[in-house]
């Protein structure tokens, strides 16, 4: 058995995974602030799991730039990893072998090996939730580029001027395409359809701030026009952005993870529709599946833990 920990902004989880992919047992603690405290948390759960399981290795997983040989941290934005050798440390630690991998890579594993990619060879991964994560999968292996960073879909730029980024650029995808992207068009529209808007006026009391990508989802499952109408933005930016993801990539499979994929029935046709539309060569080249993934929020901790089984078996 494996360990794989998805190493979060607000908290750690980890789970034993065995080789078919089923988590028996987990433990998560908060995520400190500080180098040391944070591998020592890792340290701790990674033993409480190993002293129930015979475990032989870790992989953990992070959103952060990975270097080459997945062993260091270049840079995190959630964590206070900079340049660090992350995997030696925690191997120092644990008496384990450790392996580290992009949070969306390891998603995008769990769902090739487990999930809604099995069997696909060519596939793109996108995970929607407070921005866009990103994976593409070639032969059926994760493509890293020659730095370690690639793919980073989220940031590319779709409006010229757009909304501010805090990568530090403007009108990147995720401004568009995501749970914070809902929120803000939301805001927009109300601040424009107030009256028609009966639901999110409710649930928001008038304080924008109140407005959340899951609030307008909810809002737009009971029909309100306001929410409705940012689920419709979204439906076409995601459309937009599947059809430069053709253009690049031309994949057989699109993964839609993350946890605005749990809202797929609200907008899927419709981002589906507008990337037919949308892409190059529209109506004369076959179109990519699209599906949504298939392990929610535990795809990360099943992928690291793939990985270190991988890693023991190299
Ligand atoms: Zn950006």
């Amino acid at each position: 058995m494996t360990v794989g920990v998805d190493v979060g902004g607000t908290s750690v989880r980890a789970g034993v995974v065995d080789a078919d992919g089923t988590i028996l047992d987990t433990a998560r603690t908060p995520t400190p602030r500080s180098d040391g405290a944070l591998e020592a948390a890792l340290a701790r759960v990674v033993g409480e799991l190993a002293e129930r399981y015979p475990v032989g290795a870790v992989g953990l997983a992070l959103a952060g730039f990975i270097t080459p040989d997945r062993r260091g941290v270049r840079f995190a934005p959630h964590l206070s990893w900079r340049d660090a050798p992350v995997a030696d440390r925690i191997a120092d630690l644990v008496g384990l072998p450790v392996v580290v991998e992009h949070d969306a890579n390891a998603a995008a594993l769990a769902e090739r090996h487990f999930g809604a990619a099995a069997g696909a060879a060519t596939v793109v991964f996108i995970a929607i939730g407070t921005g866009i994560g990103s994976a593409l999968l070639l032969d059926g292996q994760v493509y890293r580029g020659a730095f370690g960073v690639a793919p980073e879909l989220g940031h590319l730029p779709v409006v010229p001027e757009g909304r501010p980024c805090p990568c530090g650029k403007n009108g990147c995808w995720e401004r568009y395409c995501s749970g914070t992207a809902l929120a803000a068009t939301a805001v927009e529209l109300l601040a424009r359809n107030g009256r028609r808007s009966p639901v999110l006026r409710r649930l928001v009391r008038s304080d924008p701030g109140l407005v959340t990508g899951q609030r307008v989802a909810a809002a737009a499952r009971e029909g309100d026009t306001v929410a409705c109408e940012a689920m419709d933005e979204l439906a076409r930016w995601l459309g937009t952005g599947l059809a430069l993801v053709a253009d690049v990539f031309d994949p057989e499979l699109v993964v839609i993870g993350g946890g605005v994929s749990e809202s797929a029935p609200l907008f899927l046709d419709e981002a589906r529709e507008h990337y037919a539309r949308m892409v190059t060569g529209a109506g004369r080249r076959p179109l990519f599946r699209i599906r949504t993934a298939q392990l929610g929020d535990s795809a990360a901790v099943v992928g690291a833990a793939r990985l270190a089984r991988e890693a023991l078996t190299e």
